[in-house]
């Protein structure tokens, strides 16, 4: 077996690793590139790895250009400036660290370990989240390390630990090919999980009615294009059609009585909250027909396998978790979940948001799923890194709206942000603006240059990125893969993990990050997952680079291939009891309804092309092409009553600001709402801040906040109109690699 932590050069020939963009996880083969020719790039080309079993060779147009975007626009030094109106200059990584430590130093003497908070990333390698959860948790004593997971699926997080005493996607992908009826709500899967979504049109091609699709949306998108229901609902009304879908199916005897007396508990009041969402009250709440209600309810109980899936349209709520409770207290009712096609499952957005909460990566969180209000789980870990008893703070940490917050108290010394982009991705801009300006040091590692969120730091420190460093990602369906490094980090760049370690050394923690490679890294890591429901102690970066990606549960001595597909299937779960709780909660609709001053509900959402800020994806022309500026998807109704006119210019203004967008009239979206894509941030040529125009409100269980809804209003601008632009859905679109 050759060593996996030495990195790979070109004359390896190609390199296997996860893709880098979406919670899909699909398997890459990146080819070195040829000889390049006299001023040309030298790029690595990527194409699906057919031996990765959760893509089996499919690969979507982001990760196909990966290749593209690994070079361009990189930062290769350290960066810094005393004061934000100052240019930043460079520095030397001595000098980094100094000013580093020294703040460090400055705010646990002027205001204790909770003056530091730390903002990292699903883009983040595992070992990249373990050493910083280490850093801050453990040796700093702040619990204050959050992730952009929290925008993005930490109510599902909550949602599983609340309904199974567990966090753990209980499905697997082969569970596409095997359900009979697959409820896609809260997803736009055609265009934010492509690979998954084309398994299923793959599918549904061959077994068009042995396989049905329902999709729950406000609008018609890519993927409810493709369902034989959708059911396009008003925003924020998701929880009272699953709670009319249990009403009828109580009704319909779609109660498997068997499965809810052994495996269950609450049944008769969530019984009794059932009872009072009639097929007529939640035709009128949700804004649908009543008839549509009964096709659903008619097909989940006809079938012997439903699948439901979802991601951001669920969980970015105000009633997130009570919504993800409400996907699965239907799946326990009806005895679908623990079976082969047949479960609850989220998925996630970030490549390795998975991994990160294996790892601990959320303010509540320690590693192996464990909880930092916990004082077992607590002392376990202060054991295996090697501190005192009570250096692990007994309260949850600052959630990143939390930090925010805290900044405008002045009660932060630092925030360090890392791999990724809050000041686009974040709801009310200006208000984060506001609030970071008075941070005393806002540090940030960053792999490109010339970031929204660079623009408001001090500190700016090169970070080596995917295929530089060697490490592991977990996607949506359990599966972990190692990526090596195949690529040279340019200038100065580091790996976060690393850099992370090197400020715990300097702050005196010698032992407990004398790290010589990822894979040690790694290793600890895995050592403290034994026993616990995402046990990969029998994983190491040897076994994934020898044997390929593998499921957890993945006990030490379990063989290669023999990872866990499928959660809770013996009916057992670990809850006090030993049963799932069945989760009764009434609907509390949008945390900023629409008014007469703000009449129309914004929702944002994803192109296929774009990856989040755009920080990598803006550097790849044929990704632009499709979609060169973001459009403002309005009602023909809305239109009229707002005076707007097709691809002319609007203001969209909510209580918090306005954007400018161009206009497309469109019967797809439905009307009372209008949309708008996220990716867009202030550094753009086609700036359209769409989160500055959204609340902070966020659902009070799992603190994400409400990023799907805002009210807002439009007015016309009054300047020439430009040339249409394209939003065809024409685009490069999905890319299929033949299996072999
Ligand atoms: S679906 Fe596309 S972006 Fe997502 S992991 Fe697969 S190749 Fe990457």
């Amino acid at each position: 077996m050759s060593d996996p932590s030495a990195p790979l050069s070109s004359a390896d020939g190609p390199a296997r690793a996860q893709c880098p963009y979406c919670g899909v996880g699909c398997g890459l083969e990146m080819k070195p590139p040829t000889a390049a020719a006299a001023g040309s790039e030298a790029i690595w080309t990527a194409r699906g790895d057919r031996q990765h079993p959760s893509s089996l060779g499919q690969v979507c147009v982001k990760g196909a250009t990966v290749g593209e975007t690994l070079h361009r626009n990189r930062l290769t030094t350290p960066l810094y400036r005393q004061r934000t109106d100052q240019p930043l200059a460079p520095i030397s990584w001595d000098r980094a660290f100094d000013l580093l430590e020294a703040q460090v130093r400055r705010t646990l003497a002027e205001k204790g370990p909770s003056g530091l908070a730390m903002y990292g990333s699903g883009q983040f390698q595992t070992e990249d989240y373990y050493v910083a959860n280490k850093l801050f948790k453990g040796a700093l004593g702040s619990n204050n390390f959050d992730a952009n997971s929290r925008l993005c699926m930490s109510s599902a997080v909550s949602g599983y630990v609340r309904s199974f005493g567990s966090d753990g996607p209980p499905c697997c992908y082969d569970d596409l090919d095997q359900a009979d009826t697959v409820l896609l709500i809260g997803t736009n899967t055609a265009e934010c999980h492509p690979v998954l979504f084309q398994r299923l049109l793959k599918r549904k091609r061959k077994q068009k009615q042995a396989l049905q699709i329902v999709v729950v949306d406000p609008r018609t998108t890519a993927t409810s294009d493709a369902a034989d229901l959708h059911l396009a609902i008003r925003p924020g009304t998701d929880l009272a059609l699953l709670h009319g879908l249990g009403h009828l199916l109580l009704e319909m005897g779609g109660v498997d009585r068997a499965y809810v007396q052994a495996s269950t508990e609450g049944f008769e009041a969530l019984a009794e909250l059932w009872a009072l969402w009639t097929p007529a009250k939640v035709s009128r709440f949700c804004g649908i027909e009543e008839r549509q209600l009964h096709q659903l309810a008619d097909r989940w109980e006809a079938s012997p396998a439903v699948l439901s899936l979802w991601s951001m349209g669920v969980n970015q709520s105000v009633e997130g978790t009570a919504t993800v409770a409400g996907i699965i207290n239907l799946h326990l009712v009806s005895g679908q979940i623990g079976k082969p096609g047949a479960g609850p499952f989220s998925l996630t957005g970030q490549p390795n948001a998975m991994g990160g909460r294996e790892a601990g990566g959320l303010a509540k969180l320690l590693p192996g799923y464990r909880s930092v209000t916990d004082a077992g789980h607590r002392a376990e870990l202060e054991r295996h890194w090697g501190l005192a008893p009570g250096a692990i703070a007994p309260e949850s940490g600052l959630t990143v709206w939390e930090q925010i917050e805290a900044m405008e108290r002045d009660a932060l010394g630092l925030w360090w942000v890392a791999a990724t982009n809050p000041l686009v991705s974040l709801p009310w801009l200006d208000r984060v603006r506001a609030a970071v300006a008075r941070c005393p040091m806002v540090v940030l590692n960053e792999a490109y240059a010339g970031t929204e969120t660079a623009a408001i730091a001090h500190l700016v420190l090169p970070a080596a990125q995917w295929s530089e460093k060697a490490g592991v990602m977990t996607n949506s369906e359990r599966r972990v893969t190692y990526c090596p490094a195949f690529r040279v980090p340019p200038g100065e760049a580091r790996a976060d993990w690393a850099i992370f370690a090197e400020l715990g050394r300097r702050l005196g923690f010698e032992e407990q990050f004398r790290y010589g490679s990822s894979a040690e890294v790694f290793d600890e890591f895995v050592v403290i997952t034994a026993g616990r429901v995402c046990d990969l102690s029998g994983l190491s970066h040897g076994l994934l680079h020898e044997h390929g990606p593998q499921q957890w549960p993945f006990p030490t001595g379990t063989s290669p291939g023999g990872g866990t597909p499928r959660l809770h299937t013996s009916g057992r779960f670990p809850t006090a009891s030993g049963r799932a709780r069945l989760i009764s909660e009434a609907p509390m609709g949008l945390g900023e309804p629409p008014d007469d001053d703000y009449p129309l509900v914004l929702t944002v959402g994803r192109y296929l092309e774009q990856w989040h800020t755009m920080t990598r994806t803006a550097h790849v022309e044929r990704l632009l092409r499709p979609h060169a500026a973001p459009l403002l998807e309005v009602n023909p109704v809305d239109a009229r009553t707002h005076g707007l006119v097709d691809a002319g210019r609007a203001e969209v203004i909510s209580r918090r600001g306005a954007v400018t967008a161009t206009v497309q009239i469109t019967e797809r979206i439905r009307q009372g709402t209008v949309f708008l894509p996220m990716h867009w941030g202030a550094s753009q040529e086609q700036a359209c801040e769409a989160n500055r125009l959204m609340h902070a409100l966020g659902c009070p269980i799992s603190q994400q906040p409400e990023l799907k809804a805002a009210a807002v209003t439009l007015k016309p601008i009054a300047a020439p109109s430009k040339p249409r632009l394209s939003n065809s859905g024409d685009h490069p679109g999905l890319r299929s690699e033949p299996k072999s």
